[in-house]
This record gives C-alpha cells, structure tokens and sequence, in this order.
C-alpha cells in the first residue's frame, strides 16, 4: 500500500554524520595542525549550507568558504559565528554586507580595495582581507608578476588588514604535470614580497581537495576543503594515491509514482526513443531533470528498485522518469528508489552519474534542485 504523502515523494537524504566522519577523516589525513576551511559555497555543494556549516562548526572547523557574499550573510544569519571568506571577492556595492557581517573577502582588484578601505573608515572600523594572488588559475587573482604594486598600493589603504594570502590550483588532479609545483613557487615569492613590504598575514592557504590530498606541501596553513568534505572523491583525486576514507553525504530517493504493462512493440515517452522488445512492467517516478535527474541519462542510467537494478527508459522529462521493472521482484506503488546511493549491497554513486553524464560530481550534487527536499539524519 502507498502511504499518505503530504508532499511529493522525492528527497536528498544528507547525513551529517558522515560529513563529519569526513571532516574528521580529512583532518587526521592532513594533519591536526593544519587548519580546515569548509567550502560550503553553492549551497555547499547541494547538501544545504546552514546544515552543514552548523554540523562542521560543532565539529570544530576553523573557516567557512563561500562564493558570493549573499552565502556568507546567510550563514551569519543561520547564527554561524567562525570566520567566513568570501572566495569570490565582492561587487562594489556589497561593503556594507561584508562589514557589517564580519565576513572577510578575496581581494583582488585595487579599485574594489580602495572603496572597501573607504567604506571601512566611515564605519570607524579595521576590515580583515585575504589576497588572493593568480598564479596560474586564469579566473580571479592579482596576476603574480603584479604582486609587488599590488603590495605597495595596498600599503596606502590603513584600514584593510591583510590577515590572509591564498591562491587557487588549475589542475592539482593531475600528478603528470608540474603546473602545481609552478604555482606553488609563484605564490610562495608573492608572499616573500608580501612580507618585505611589511604585511604579516596569518594564512597562508592554497589547496583545494586535490591538492591537499596530492600535494602535501602545498597544506600551508590552511586548507580550503570543498568536495571531499562531502565525500565526492573519486573524479577529483588523483587515481592510486593514499588518501583518507570517505563516505557519501547524499543520497537521492523518490518512490513508484504509477506503475503498468506495457506491450511488446509499444514506445515510451517524447521523441520515442525507447521501444519494448518485449512485453515488460513499467514504472514512472516522480523525478526529473528540473530536479537535476539530467536529461542525458535518457537510456543509460539505472536506479534502485528493491536493492535491484532497474534501467532508466526512454527520455526523462521534467518531472518524471521512466524506469522497466519488469525484472524486480514483486515492485509496487510507493516502493522507493534509489537514483544515487546504496541500497542491499548495490551503490550507485554521484561519480559515476557524472561519468554517465560527462561531469564531475561536484556539478550533480549542486544541480540537485530546490524542489528535491533535503531531509537531514544525525
Ligand atoms: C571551490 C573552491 C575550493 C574548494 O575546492 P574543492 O575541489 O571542492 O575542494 C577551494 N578554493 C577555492 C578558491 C574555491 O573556489
């Protein structure tokens, strides 16, 4: 029998308990000493920031990342209290956000560092910063062979305080090239000019998940933790390395929506591309690729039917998906399906729908949509 849902059966299930088995796990592996930066940007990845970052802060995380100053006055809002950095600076009219919210932004971009310095002064207060220094990324940075004007413009601004220094790695996935290593020794000499110029800053951060697993050097004093945390590891580290165990955060669940026979000979959902070649069983579940079930899984992915495999058929919609279940034992309305995550035995990981979809994880996981309720265990 279906049982009374009040709302449409379709949910992330996010267990914090393993979001803080991996924080711990990724601690131990880099080392206690080292502190950690939760990247809870993007809705952390999907799994639900306030969630997380309350979990991790009991579990005694040193920072939070966000992309956007918007995530970190969230977090302040959700009662977070650790320090935030805004990894993605800030637009000219946000200096009220950051200040009045303590949340402490990259900079990057002299004209943005003279007006929150502006700002700063009419409030009478001392604003912290972490510079960020390109040394090789391409995207947001001081490029590294400005370093030293940056530096010597930034001497004139008395009310930043430059409490970080961090870069970002390209490509710290890949151990056959020696572009990490570059851009180590790039930052590691715009700090050594940071440090002539009289600033002492406390942080020195620039791995993300590859890099503080591949590249133990590159820990500094930090590191910036994203994936990983949430147990996305496997298309992002490099393969054969040691690394520290993991566990999945999210899982995604829906139930049997309708289910009938279907003759031989009978095609499937728009555009037809699925015909029966045989009499089979089919199911519709109520998921779709508005709820980040991508649409290029049409015909190739597989879910969870009562700890079984059951193929994904024909296209899927915007809300719904079709699935054969013409060999699971005894399938019902309401029996529930794993899209992503475990059931009796068998998995299907985030990684390998990325794989399927020609992704990584990362873009799963925060493609999942706000219509797909998060229901939290531990
Ligand atoms: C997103 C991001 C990270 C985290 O990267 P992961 O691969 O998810 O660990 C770290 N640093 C910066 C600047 C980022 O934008």
């Amino acid at each position: 029998m279906l049982e009374i849902e009040s709302q449409r059966p379709t949910w992330a299930k996010i267990d914090l308990n393993n979001l803080a088995f991996n924080y711990h796990s990724i601690r131990k592996f880099v080392g206690e000493s080292v502190k950690q930066m939760a990247i809870v940007k993007a809705n952390a990845y999907g799994h639900g920031a306030i969630e997380c970052a309350k979990r991790l802060d009991a579990e005694g995380v040193d920072w939070f990342g966000v992309a956007i100053p918007e995530e970190g006055v969230q977090l302040r809002m959700a009662g977070v209290r650790k320090p935030i950095l805004c990894l993605g600076g800030f637009w000219p009219g946000q200096g009220s956000l950051l200040v009045d919210n303590e949340i402490t932004p990259a900079i990057f971009d002299i004209d943005r560092a003279i007006a929150l310095d502006g700002f700063a002064r009419t409030r009478g207060k001392i604003v912290d910063v972490h510079v960020k220094i390109d040394t090789g990324m391409g995207r947001l940075g001081v490029p590294f062979r400005e370093t030293g004007e940056f530096a010597e413009r930034l001497r004139a601004l008395p009310n930043l305080r430059i409490d970080g220094m961090m870069t970002h790695f390209a490509a710290a996935d890949d151990l056959k090239s020696d572009f990490t290593a570059e851009q180590m020794r790039r930052f590691s000499d715009s700090v050594d000019i940071f440090c002539r110029h009289g600033f002492r800053p406390s942080h020195i951060d620039m791995a993300n998940s590859p890099g503080a697993i591949a590249f133990p050097e590159s820990r500094g004093s930090m590191v910036r933790i994203g994936g990983i945390l949430y147990g996305l590891g496997e298309d992002v580290l490099p393969k054969g390395i040691e690394r520290p165990e993991l566990r999945p955060v999210m899982s995604l669940h829906s139930r049997i929506g309708f289910l009938k026979r279907v003759a031989k000979g009978e095609s499937l959902g728009y555009g037809r591309t699925y015909v029966a070649d045989a009499d089979a069983l089919i199911a519709t579940v109520p998921i779709g690729y508005h709820d980040g079930y991508r649409r290029s899984l049409s015909n190739r992915a597989a879910v969870l039917v009562n700890g079984e495999y059951a193929p994904v058929v024909g296209r899927i919609s915007m809300d719904w998906t079709i699935i054969d279940v013409t060999n699971i034992p005894n399938p019902a309305v309401g029996d529930e399906i794993i899209l992503i995550g475990e059931q009796n035995g068998n998995h299907i990981a985030a990684e390998a729908i990325a794989e399927a979809v020609g992704t990584i994880s990362y873009e799963i996981t925060c493609g999942i949509g706000e219509r797909v309720r998060r229901i939290y265990t531990g």
